[in-house]
C-alpha cells in the first residue's frame, strides 16, 4: 500500500530527517519513536513506532524508546499498568 513511517523533527535538536535515517546526524536521537519492546530470542517483539511525543507504547504500553533514552519526560512515570484498565 505504499505505506511510509511519518517523518517528524528530531525531538531534541529539531532537525528534519532523511526518510531512511534511523538516526539524527546532529545530535544522535533515534528518528523513530519505537516501542522498547524488541524482538528477542523468545519474545516477538512489538516495535510499534509510536508519534514522538509518545511515553509509552500505543500498542503495547511498554516505555517508548524516548522515554528510556530521557528525550520525553512520562506524566506518569512508571504508568504503563494503569488501574483504570481493570474497569471493565
Ligand atoms: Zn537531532
Ligand atoms: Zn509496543
Amino acid at each position: 500500500m505504499g505505506e511510509k513511517p511519518e517523518l517528524y523533527p528530531c525531538i531534541r535538536c529539531g532537525r528534519m530527517p532523511d526518510e531512511k535515517d534511523r538516526y539524527c546526524i546532529d545530535c544522535g536521537a533515534p528518528v523513530q519513536n519505537r516501542c522498547s519492546d524488541e524482538p528477542g530470542i523468545l519474545r516477538k517483539g512489538c516495535t510499534f513506532v509510536n508519534p514522538p511525543t509518545a511515553a509509552y507504547c500505543a500498542k503495547c504500553g511498554e516505555p517508548t524508546i524516548y522515554q528510556l533514552n530521557g528525550l520525553i519526560h512520562p506524566m506518569y512515570p512508571g504508568g504503563n499498568k494503569p488501574a483504570f484498565l481493570n474497569f471493565n
